[in-house]
């Protein structure tokens, strides 16, 4: 019965191709000329033709299809694949809703973004996910992906996981540094055998519940509680301890984790060594421990630089860079939070109490290529992998996204790698009306943006329309080749 099955595929592939030939036709098309084009792990001089949503041909010399086409020239431009932020908190209390966030994202060349919720009592992650579908499908211009913080692991078991991956979305996060961790613990490795069977990324948030609890509410009873002293109130020692116990959860249970946000070398070290023992530990860092240490606590506005784990010592900084350059680091995320500038000098916090996380999706991207590439700490590769083509594959995005390839989503950044900007407030998108990097003068900037075939942001400016963008299905996670 072979011939006959073949017979069936032949003519089913045959009328598919005949359906993408007429929907082809009725598509809009762009063509982006002589662009330096990254494709299959490198760049190369080429025309790139979106028709409609996806990349339909890669090549020299392309052809017009006919007077509708729009034609974008590219010379002297990288023609990168859209970022992809799979850190990023929207809504709630924050200064940032779906739309705001995207416009940030665009401009900073992400076309791509996430976020969380929290599964609330009694609810199941694909519960959590139906009540955000109608704002991320009613507000977002950027693709999004979801992903439900379980704090109760009664509710992340095998069924709901596998529920959770059938409604599309393949990951939830747990944060070990919230009082409620210790006391759960036993469910949370119950989780993570849940999470292996049914292919659900583990995202965690690795610093030790009880040392950073205490520490800092002793400090803040002697006198020490301003956020001068905010480095000191959630040593190395906090995150190197969580991360070690997650790396043993993971490694017991033979569960895939991703660690989001790592910000220490010694942190570093001990995934590498999980690494090195063949164990899937993922590792994310965050720009301001690339681009900042914690002396930024001794000045004046130490409320500005407050996230969670704190801004470390040059030593931490340069031990993330070269873990980026030597493939330890997978990706590069924002955790973008927006508050106001008032909102993060607001004088009543403390080491304790305080509003953690800063508004970073715009200017991401062109500090980590200024830094990075162009300072020549990293090369265009790893910057396209930590922030493209490795998050697709960790979120089962790839190969839709995260690459320029024929029949993948036309999400496109055609980059100006010469161009030189200062990093200025008044520029900013985001509803936090601020950037920690103003002033700062940056060399690499997105031109243009590109999402699902769409232009959304050209010359400074986002057009896309709020509800253009989608919550994207996902398959299971898949490793970055190592
Ligand atoms: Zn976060």
């Amino acid at each position: 019965m072979n011939w006959l099955r073949s017979l069936v595929v032949i003519a089913g592939l045959a009328a598919i191709a005949a359906a993408v030939a007429v929907t082809a036709q009725s598509e809009p098309e762009i063509i982006i000329r002589g662009g330096e084009v990254f494709t299959d792990g490198a760049l190369r001089t080429a025309d790139v033709r979106v028709v409609g949503a996806t990349i339909a041909e890669i090549g020299a010399g392309l052809e017009a299809r006919d007077g509708d086409t729009e034609e974008i020239d590219a010379n002297g431009l990288l023609v990168l694949p859209g970022g992809i932020d799979p850190h990023v908190h929207l809504g709630g209390i924050r200064m940032d809703d779906y739309t705001s966030g995207s416009r940030a994202a665009l401009a900073g060349g992400i076309t791509t973004i996430s976020n969380f919720g929290g599964v609330a009592e009694g609810e199941t992650p694909a519960e959590t996910l139906a009540r955000a579908t109608p704002e991320i499908e009613a507000q977002s211009i950027a693709d999004v992906i979801f992903h439900p913080i379980v704090s109760d692991p009664a509710s992340a078991t095998a069924e709901s996981l596998a529920a959770l991956a059938d409604a599309g979305q393949t990951t939830i996060k747990v944060f070990m540094v919230r009082p409620t961790f210790d006391s759960r613990a036993p469910g949370f490795v119950n989780t993570m055998h849940a999470a292996r069977e049914t292919g659900v990324l583990m995202m965690m948030h690795c610093e030790d519940a009880a040392i950073v609890q205490i520490t800092s509410e002793r400090m803040v009873a002697e006198g020490r509680g301003s956020l001068a002293y905010f480095a000191d109130a959630r040593p190395v020692a906090a995150e190197e301890a969580a991360t070690l116990r997650a790396v043993a959860m993971a490694e017991a249970t033979g569960t895939p984790i991703y660690i989001v946000h790592l910000s220490s070398e010694r942190a570093l070290r001990v995934a590498e060594a999980a690494q090195q023992r063949g164990l899937p530990v993922y590792v994310e860092t965050r720009p301001i421990y690339l681009h900042l240490t914690r002396e930024r606590f001794d000045g004046p506005t130490p409320g500005l630089y407050i996230g969670q784990p704190p801004l470390r010592e040059q030593s931490d900084l340069d031990a993330l860079w070269d873990g980026i350059a030597r493939g330890t680091v997978h990706v590069v995320a924002t955790d973008h939070v927006a508050y106001t500038r008032e909102q993060k000098l607001d004088p009543a916090q403390n080491v304790a109490q305080h509003r953690a996380g800063m508004s970073n999706l715009q200017v991401m991207l062109p500090m980590l290529y200024s830094d990075g590439v162009n300072d020549g700490r990293i090369s265009l590769e790893r910057f396209v992998e930590v922030t493209s083509s490795n998050p697709a594959r960790l979120f089962g995005l790839y190969p839709r996204k995260g690459t320029i390839a024929v029949g993948s989503d036309a999400d496109l950044v055609l980059w100006d790698p010469n161009e030189t900007r200062t990093i200025r407030n008044e520029d900013m998108f985001s509803g936090s009306g601020y950037s920690i990097h103003a002033g700062r003068e940056v060399t690499g900037w997105p031109q243009l943006t590109i999402r699902r075939g769409e232009i959304v942001y050209r010359d400074g400016e986002v057009l896309g329309t709020a509800g253009s963008g989608e919550l994207v299905r996902r398959e299971p996670w898949q490793g970055p080749p190592l």
